[in-house]
This record gives structure tokens, C-alpha cells and sequence, in this order.
């Protein structure tokens, strides 16, 4: 390599131009698929049309008996947390690091998150888990950090000997899964987002799947009342009185989001088997480049490759600043590498440091105190990430190439950028 880097005046080494990645693919079917919906309903206040050919889609692709949309994966998540009946001062055991939303809603049911530490990877750490146990310990949430499963397997079994509820953020795995089992399907259930960049995305929305009738009840109720709630719920359930104004809240899906994600629904696999073809590739490729290191996935696992994570090495390159060394790549011309953003440790932030502002006497965290440093692996692993979204078409594995190239050139002339 002799070229100079382009943060320094040179050639970028991406000549492709942007923008690089868009989610979710949109062709001529899908359009026609979602203009169709135009003329059909654009407002479902019952479970019918496409409404109901995406849940029956989403039963069906994760062989679950339950599958009810929501308006977001937040509203999903805070559905789940009702239904699996978390309430005021229970405690709720979550990853450290995570999309906060994966915990948020918790506030609103006066339940207090209790953060665990993660493993390098990102996951909640299975060995973390039991000593955060308390008599008021109610749910286990696992998020599958993008797109890599968690190991269910001990989570289960932890979740099963005490007696918890284990739940699942399915929102950056779909189609993903471990030892033959797709993410979402592991417990009492799972909230999933159908937000723009997810692997299944119908612009805006979300899902929960449950096997539990009563559960399903009670995402219906919390979320769907009136028409839902009169058709679904059978008469004489304790539920069924509620049904006119189920919990007071309506977070419906909208049919055109219906629309999208029904057509994506399709595709998930293709776009997955597409994903892991170039999360190969890249996976191969950056593994040798000083400053960068790829923690394998382990065996038996299925991920949806949301996001390729490279863990930066500073003490492999002179010490030279992560920030650096990514405002490097970005001017490379490999504008898709990201630091996470909002996906970060929760415990710094100010809602889960100071709910009372905004939840006056809320329980708090039980007196628990969170500083910098209480997460040091999940806080080390937010701060050295570099991610990348996978392509899955064929066709771009010549741009990933470029991407590649990209991270190699600032790899080998990194002495330049610590001058
Ligand atoms: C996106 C996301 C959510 C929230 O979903 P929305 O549809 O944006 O409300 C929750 N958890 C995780 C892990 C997410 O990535």
C-alpha cells in the first residue's frame, strides 16, 4: 500500500457511490404490494386483512400459536412486560447494554430494570445472571445484540430453577436462531420491532409472540382494545369484561406497515442466507487486519447479522484513538462503518439514573447505584465497536471488497494518523 489516506489528503479507497447500504430492499412487488393496500384498508380496528396475514405469516414462519402486531417494538416490549404481569416494584434482570427501549417500558409499570453484565459480545452474561436474583425478581429480558443468539440454553435454565419469566427482545434477530431454534420462541415470550433498519422491517411496528393464551390475552388487552378484544378473547375469560377499553391504550400496527412487512416476511430468509454468505467474506477478511478482531460466533448458531461487529485493538495500532481511526474510514469513502450510537450501556443514562423526574416515586433501582465502571465489559465492548450493516445480494460483495480494502489501508498506514 503506498496510496495516502484520504483524512490526510489522498485517494479514498471506496469509489462506489453512496449511499452504500438501504433497508429494507424495496422493489416493484413490494410497491404494488403496499400501493395495493391503498384501496383496501389503510385503518383495521379488527383482526383481518393484512393484519391478520401477517400475524398468521409470523405464526407460521416462527411455528409459534400466537403472533399480535403492535405500533412499534417499544409499544411490543411494554405489552409483553404487562402481560407477563410485571408490576409495580417488581424487578425485571436486563442486558447492561442494549437498545434502552428493551427496557424502558418498565418504568411505565413502576417495575424497576436490573442491568447485568455482558460478555464481550455483547449478550447478557449467563454467569452474571443469578447473583442479581432478589426475592422481587420477576423476569429474565434477553436481547440478542445485533442479531447474535444469546446462549438460551443456560438463560433458560437459569430462568427455569428460579422460577422467572424468560423473555426475549427479538428485535435485531429475526429469522435467527441456536441449535435449530428460532430467536423469539425460547420463553414465556417475545417483543419484536419492525422499525426501518430491522432485519424484518415494515417501516414503523412490532410483534409479540407468545405460546401462553392467557399472555395473548392480555398483549390484546393492553394494547388492542374494543373490536380485538371482543372477537379474541373468549366470553367468560376475566379479561373479557375489559374488552371496550382493554387497558386504555391503542397501539396498533398501520396497515400500510401491515403491507410492507407482509412482503418482506417473504424474503427474510433469502435475505438472511444472502447476509451470512458476505458476513463470511468480511468475516475472513477482516480477521487479519491489525487493529481489528472478530469474535467468532459459536457453534450451532444462526445469526441475522443486523450488524458485523469488529472489536478495535488500540494496542495493536500504536494506540492510535478509535475515533480516529473510524473518522479515517469514514473518509475512505466507507461511510456505512458506525460506532454504536444509542444502542449503549443504560446505565448512564439519565432515566435510568434519575427516574424519579419523570416517574415521581418511582422504586428506583432498589438502591442500587450505577456509575461509570459498573459494566466494565459491556462498557469496554460499546467503546471499542466498529459495526457494519451485512449486504445481502451477491452483487455487493464487490462493495464490500471496497469496504475491506478501506480498513486495510488505514490498518497499514496508521503511523501516519498518530503524527
Ligand atoms: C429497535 C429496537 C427496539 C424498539 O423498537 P421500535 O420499533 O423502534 O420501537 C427495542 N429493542 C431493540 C433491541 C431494538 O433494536
Amino acid at each position: 500500500m503506498t496510496s495516502t489516506l484520504a483524512l490526510l489528503g489522498g485517494e479514498p479507497a471506496v469509489t462506489a457511490t453512496g449511499p452504500h447500504f438501504g433497508w429494507p430492499p424495496i422493489d416493484d412487488t413490494t410497491r404494488a404490494k403496499v400501493a395495493a393496500q391503498l384501496d383496501t384498508a389503510v385503518s383495521l380496528p379488527s383482526r383481518s386483512g393484512i393484519v391478520a396475514e401477517l400475524e398468521d405469516g409470523l405464526k407460521a414462519y416462527f411455528g409459534v400459536r400466537h403472533a399480535i402486531t403492535t405500533s412499534s417494538g417499544t409499544a411490543a416490549l411494554h405489552a409483553l412486560y404487562s402481560a407477563a404481569r410485571i408490576t409495580a416494584g417488581d424487578e425485571v434482570i436486563v442486558p447492561a447494554w442494549t437498545f434502552h427501549a428493551t427496557a424502558s417500558p418498565l418504568f411505565h409499570l413502576r417495575a424497576v430494570p436490573v442491568l447485568c453484565e455482558t460478555g464481550p459480545d455483547g449478550n447478557i452474561d449467563p454467569a452474571r445472571v443469578e447473583e442479581l436474583i432478589t426475592p422481587r425478581t420477576r423476569a429474565l429480558m434477553v436481547t440478542h445484540l445485533w442479531g447474535r443468539p444469546a446462549d438460551m440454553a443456560v438463560l433458560a435454565a437459569i430462568a427455569q430453577a428460579h422460577d422467572l419469566a424468560l423473555l426475549e427482545d427479538g428485535s435485531h434477530a429475526h429469522g435467527a436462531g441456536t441449535h435449530g431454534q428460532k430467536i423469539g420462541t425460547f420463553g414465556l415470550g417475545a417483543a419484536f420491532s419492525l422499525n426501518g433498519p430491522k432485519p424484518l422491517s415494515g417501516g414503523e411496528g412490532g410483534f409479540v409472540l407468545t405460546d401462553d393464551d392467557d399472555t395473548y390475552y392480555r398483549v390484546l388487552t393492553f394494547a388492542h382494545y374494543n373490536k380485538r378484544c371482543k372477537s379474541e378473547i373468549p366470553e367468560g375469560h376475566p379479561l373479557a369484561r375489559y374488552a371496550v377499553t382493554g387497558s386504555g391504550l391503542k397501539l396498533r400496527i398501520h396497515p400500510l406497515a401491515a403491507a410492507l412487512a407482509f412482503d418482506q416476511l417473504h424474503r427474510l430468509d433469502g435475505y438472511l442466507l444472502g447476509r451470512a454468505e458476505i458476513a463470511r467474506y468480511l468475516t475472513e477478511q477482516f480477521s487479519q487486519i491489525p487493529g481489528l478482531k472478530i469474535t467468532p460466533m459459536p457453534e450451532g448458531v444462526v445469526p441475522s447479522w443486523y450488524g458485523l461487529t469488529l472489536t478495535y485493538r488500540p494496542d495493536e495500532l500504536g494506540g492510535l484513538s478509535i475515533g480516529r481511526f473510524h473518522q479515517a474510514l469514514i473518509a475512505e469513502g466507507a461511510t456505512e462503518f458506525d460506532r454504536p450510537g444509542s444502542t449503549r450501556p443504560l446505565h448512564e443514562l439519565p432515566l435510568y439514573q434519575l427516574p424519579d423526574l419523570l416517574f415521581p416515586g418511582h422504586p428506583h433501582q432498589h438502591h442500587r447505584q450505577y456509575s461509570a465502571g459498573s459494566f466494565p465489559v459491556a462498557e469496554h465492548a460499546y467503546q471499542h465497536t466498529i459495526k457494519l450493516p451485512v449486504w445481502h445480494r451477491q452483487q455487493d460483495l464487490a462493495l464490500a471488497g471496497q469496504y475491506v480494502r478501506a480498513a486495510v489501508k488505514v490498518s497499514d498506514h496508521h503511523k501516519e494518523l498518530l503524527a
